[in-house]
C-alpha cells in the first residue's frame, strides 16, 4: 500500500494505492484526475525539471532552464550533477534549447528567461 497527495489541485486529496490480483485499486481520490494522478506516482512518477546553469557573456552569472516535458524522477539527480557541464552563452532567448535528449530523456534542456 502507498500513499500520495494528489497535487492536481488545491484540494489535496490523500490517495491510496493498494496493489492486488485485479490491479491497482485506487481510493481516496474525489475524482478520475486525481486517479490517473496516483496510478502514474505509483507506476512511474515524473516531474519538470527546473534549476540554473552557469552563463557568460550576461549580466548575470546564471540563467534558468526548465525541461521541455516531464523526466523520470528517479533521474532528477543524473539531471542536476550533469548541469555543472552546461554552460550557456549571452544573448539567449527564452525557450532557446540548451541540451537536446537532456541526459536521454527524450526532453530537452531549456533557457526559461532570456537574457543579453
Ligand atoms: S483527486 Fe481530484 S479533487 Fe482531489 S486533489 Fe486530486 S484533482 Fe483535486
Amino acid at each position: 500500500m502507498a500513499q500520495y497527495t494528489c497535487i492536481v489541485c488545491p484540494n489535496s486529496c490523500l490517495i491510496t494505492v493498494e496493489e492486488g490480483e485485479n490491479g491497482l485499486k485506487i481510493t481516496g481520490n474525489q475524482c478520475k484526475r486525481g486517479e490517473a494522478f496516483a496510478k502514474s506516482e505509483h507506476e512511474h512518477p515524473l516531474r519538470m525539471f527546473t534549476s540554473t546553469v552557469k552563463i557568460e557573456g550576461a549580466r548575470l552569472p546564471r540563467l534558468s532552464v526548465v525541461t521541455s516535458g516531464e523526466i523520470p524522477k528517479e533521474k532528477l539527480f543524473e539531471c542536476q550533477k550533469a548541469l555543472n557541464h552546461v554552460v550557456a552563452h549571452a544573448p539567449v532567448s527564452c525557450g532557446d534549447v540548451l541540451v537536446k535528449d537532456f541526459c536521454h530523456t527524450g526532453v530537452d534542456l531549456l533557457a526559461s528567461r532570456s537574457m543579453k
